[in-house]
């Protein structure tokens, strides 16, 4: 902006005198609160079915072009972009993908007008005697989803829907056209397909949204289970041939998986479920649970390379434990009737926290991790959240609040910033509450006993069952009577006081820590790309130096570090993994001293760490049973 300020200076002064004396002038403008123009969601019957029909063709722009006819009825309404993700529990989808928005009746352009204070609702009227409305639109940021070789299908970007019912209640009859010889996987049942054009049975907007299509040009479909009710197969879309080969070790543990999961489950609240399996040769990239289906992004030699993947090999139990833990049972304030209204995580540490605890146990019960292998997991992630300086401020109790306004948001101070720790605390929180059940009932009963009552019942048409806390301790008692609510709470509300271990000493295990690394530790370098001495100096750094996590508290942080911050030499020679990891070791008997780029300049930074290189492990305590190897044993 310019400003003339001859001319505005003179303006300025005048209006200043010409303003009459009054309150606005002394205390400013009274705020008026908004009147909501979006309808709130209501449990009553849709008129008609809305045609949904998706063209998925342009993988060289990446564009998916959109067309709906929408049944309506004349008068205002309002059509709403889906911005809330079941399985991001939060406003993960933004309405800024959405191009190109044309509304039409019987061919006259109508004019909407998005809503200024929820960019993600347009409000139109339509006019008398209309019957329904053409909608048009692209979805812009294809680039993870339209590719030369797959195509993933996000319903829930690629739909508008009207304002006013629950997605239960709106009809949808779906349609896909993808590029010429792709093969499409997804739960949805196919009505029928004609060359490239795929027509759904009409389905509620509720199943649509929760049920993507995977499609693409080299596939593979292995049945996990006997054809029938409850029959689960491995859809695997990959990016050549060679990757669609499933070691029969691989095939044979899944299947185990399988009979582990009913056995601690029970009867399964899918018809069918889909493991939906994309590899790509950038790695694991996790997944997104659904109640019929799982996306489960791995990389493209997860089957043939085991020893490497020794971090996600639980990823594919972890997303179908979710048909049960998380849908079938839905934390009471996680459930939402549309993906346009909010939702509360306070017990993202049972929907995720359990999940994880149950993905690490039926994984290896069904012999995808030895338990040697699965202690080494356990030691990894028991260190991380014992270090969680954060704990003193932010209890898991806030922890669970990451969804509402931490989501793809940096944190350069994780450990005491804290970040999506319910994962992993929860896996340490739910080996306390089988101990404290086996304690309880004298070794009588165990978690798989809270699992079978409180999982019980799913069929694959019951709705969500909702739970809350109290619904939770009540079925803990049940199994074994006690306090539940102050056990619980004293994890969910504990600061630096709390024992994140104690769940694992009561099995038999501790937390110890020694020089030599384990393989799950030395893959979780690999994996984040860096040399990790978080439990010894207390930094990370990538291959070339630079800094990637410093440790609150920790001899680095002491040392004024951040992140960021680029190491030039160790004790004076230029820096490499090696070079740092040889100082640490001898770090009693020779001090640290970093050379360091930092705010432009380069200062030597002694780093006042007396010790040696110091890696999690787990340490049997001689006279306690050994429950876990008991937790772990297959069913
Ligand atoms: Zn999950």
């Amino acid at each position: 902006m310019r400003l003339f300020r001859p001319l505005i200076l003179p303006l300025l002064a005048s209006a200043l005198l010409s303003v009459p004396v009054g309150a606005q002038a002394e205390t400013g403008p009274s705020y008026v609160q908004p009147t909501p123009a979006v309808p709130p969601p209501i449990d009553h019957a849709f008129a008609g079915t809305i045609e949904l029909d998706v063209d998925a063709t342009d993988i060289r722009r990446r564009i998916f072009s959109v067309h709906q006819r929408i049944p309506v009825a004349a008068g205002a309404i309002t059509l709403l972009y889906p911005r809330w993700e079941p399985a991001s529990h939060g406003p993960s989808l933004t309405v800024t993908d959405l191009a190109g928005l044309t509304i039409e009746a019987e061919g006259r352009r109508l004019a909407w007008r998005r809503d200024p204070y929820e960019p993600h609702a347009f409000h139109l009227d339509v006019p008398p005697g209309t019957k329904a409305i053409d909608v048009r639109f692209q979805m812009v940021a294809g680039d993870a989803l339209l590719t030369p070789d797959v195509v993933a299908v996000p319903w829930q970007r690629l739909t508008l829907y009207p304002a006013g019912w629950y997605a239960r209640n709106i009809p949808v009859s779906a349609r896909l056209t993808l590029p010429g010889g792709f093969r499409p996987f997804t739960a949805l049942n196919v009505r029928d397909s004609e060359g490239p054009i795929v027509r759904f049975e009409p389905t509620s907007l509720e199943i649509l949204l929760d049920a993507p299509v995977l499609a693409g040009r080299y596939t593979a479909q292995v049945p996990l289970t006997a054809p029938g009710p409850g029959a689960v197969s491995l859809d695997i879309v990959a990016l050549r041939t060679g990757d669609l080969t499933v070691p029969e070790a691989r095939i044979a543990e899944i299947k185990r998986l399988i009979v582990q999961m009913r056995a601690v489950f029970g009867a399964t609240p899918f018809a069918q479920y889909h493991i939906l399996a994309r590899l790509s040769d950038d790695g694991s990239s996790g997944g997104t649970e659904h109640r019929t289906s799982s996306e489960n992004g791995l990389a493209s030699s997860h089957f043939r390379d085991w020893q490497a993947e020794i971090l996600s090999r639980d990823l594919i139990a972890h997303e179908i434990v979710h048909a049960w833990n998380g849908f079938y049972r839905t934390p009471a304030d996680l459930w939402a009737p549309t993906p346009n209204v909010p939702v509360a995580g306070s017990l993202l540490w049972v929907y995720e926290g359990q999940t994880e605890f149950w993905g690490r146990v039926l994984a290896t019960r069904a012999g995808q991790f030895t338990p040697a292998e699965l202690r080494d997991r356990l030691a990894l992630e028991a260190a991380e959240i014992a270090a969680r300086p954060g704990r003193e401020w932010r209890p898991l109790s806030d922890d669970v609040n990451y969804p509402s306004f931490m989501l793809r948001q940096p944190v350069p101070w994780r450990d005491w910033q804290r970040r999506r720790d319910y994962y992993s605390e929860g896996v340490m929180l739910w080996l306390a509450v089988d101990a404290e059940l086996r304690e309880r009932s004298g070794g009588t009963r165990s978690i798989d006993d809270f699992a079978h009552s409180f999982f019980a019942g799913a069929t694959p048409d019951a709705p969500s069952r909702t739970y809350t806390f109290a619904d939770l301790c009540k079925a803990l008692n049940q199994v074994a009577p006690g306090d539940w609510a102050g056990f619980l709470r004293s994890w969910l509300d504990g600061h630096a006081e709390l024992d994140t271990t104690s769940g694992l000493v009561r099995h038999g295990w501790r937390l110890v820590f020694t020089d030599i690394p384990t393989a799950a530790f030395r893959a979780n370098e690999n994996e984040g790309g860096v040399v990790d001495l978080s439990y010894s100096i207390g930094l990370t750094a990538r291959s070339d130096g630079t800094i990637r996590a410093v440790s609150w508290d920790s001899p680095s942080f002491e040392a004024g570090l951040r992140p960021g911050v680029r190491i030039l030499a160790v004790n004076g020679t230029p820096y490499g993994r090696d070079v740092l990891l040889a100082a640490v070791r001898d770090a009693a008997n020779h001090p640290v001293v970093l050379t360091v780029e930092q705010d432009g300049e380069q200062r030597e930074t002694p780093i006042r760490y007396v010790g040696t290189l110091r890696y999690p492990r787990l340490d049997r305590i001689p006279g306690r049973p050994d429950t876990l190897a008991a937790l772990l044993t297959a069913r």
